[in-house]
């Protein structure tokens, strides 16, 4: 589980987070809404080693990951989207979820060692592995488009594909369905419980559409300005009066 303990980061003399504790339950998938400039991406880059935060604490399975450097952290499972796809426009769909790092210490010397015939099968293994991927994700008949090409929603499921490329226990998703059309946001929804259901994942998903968190989350953690507000089910949420005060008064 993730724990997140006051956590403050201020950009200058502004609090963006401003004293937040919360809980994501590992299995679980936790929804965090709130309206817009609440803090949210903000938190994420601070859980994701993006940020260090001015103060509190955060731990995972009670080790202290505090700052640590995302690619410490996506050792340890840890893995967040960006609210912006970060894909490589001009290579395939299928070449991107090849490029996720492997990053095995000593991988270089094993290959150095064991020369190209390592290097080959390792090839074969990552290819075999995208094209699993890809047809868990539905996109099978995308692995040779441009990665620049795909729609938004598109992107959203490559980047999706690229947690699955690697040994994730825990995936911050950050608004996956901002700009997504219907059918395509279902598809998103879909891969989501499979992924958590049949792989384990946990997921920590940003999201304003309140269909879709209400179909996927328990428990749903709102944010305001800086703040967690409440924590809850996503029905017990929307009677919440101070919930209702904070998306109407902006
Ligand atoms: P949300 O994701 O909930 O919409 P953000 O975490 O993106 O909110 O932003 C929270 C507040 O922090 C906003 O007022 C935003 O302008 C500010 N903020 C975010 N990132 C930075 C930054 N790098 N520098 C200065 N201010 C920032
Ligand atoms: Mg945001």
């Amino acid at each position: 589980m993730i724990r997140v303990e006051n956590l403050v980061k201020s950009f200058g003399g502004f609090r963006a987070v401003d004293g937040a504790s919360l809980e994501i339950a590992t299995g679980s998938i936790t929804g965090l809404i709130g309206p817009n400039g609440a803090g949210k991406s903000t938190l994420f880059n601070v859980i994701a080693g993006v940020h260090e935060p001015t103060a509190g604490r955060v731990t995972m399975d009670g080790e202290d990951i505090t700052g640590l450097a995302p690619h410490e952290l996506f050792h340890k499972g840890l893995l967040r989207t960006f609210q912006i796809a970060h894909e490589f426009p001009s290579l395939t769909v299928r070449e991107n979820l090849m490029m996720v790092p492997t990053g095995q210490a000593g991988e270089t010397l094993w290959n150095t060692w064991f020369g190209r015939k390592h290097i080959r099968d390792e090839e074969a293994a990552l290819l075999k592995k995208a094209d699993e991927v890809l047809d868990f994700l539905t996109i099978s008949h995308l692995k040779d488009e441009k990665a620049g090409n795909l729609s938004g929603g598109q992107k959203k499921l490559l980047e999706l594909g690229r947690t699955m490329m690697v040994e994730a226990k825990i995936v911050f998703l950050d608004e996956v369905g901002a700009g997504v059309n219907r059918t395509l946001l279902n598809t998103i929804g879909d891969a989501i419980v499979r992924l958590n259901k049949e792989r384990g994942y946990t997921f920590c998903v940003i999201e304003h559409d309140m269909d879709f968190i209400g179909r996927l989350c328990d428990p749903v953690i709102v944010m305001a300005e800086g703040k967690v507000l409440a924590q809850g089910s996503a029905d017990h949420i929307m009677e919440n009066e101070a919930v209702i005060e904070a998306y109407l008064g902006t």
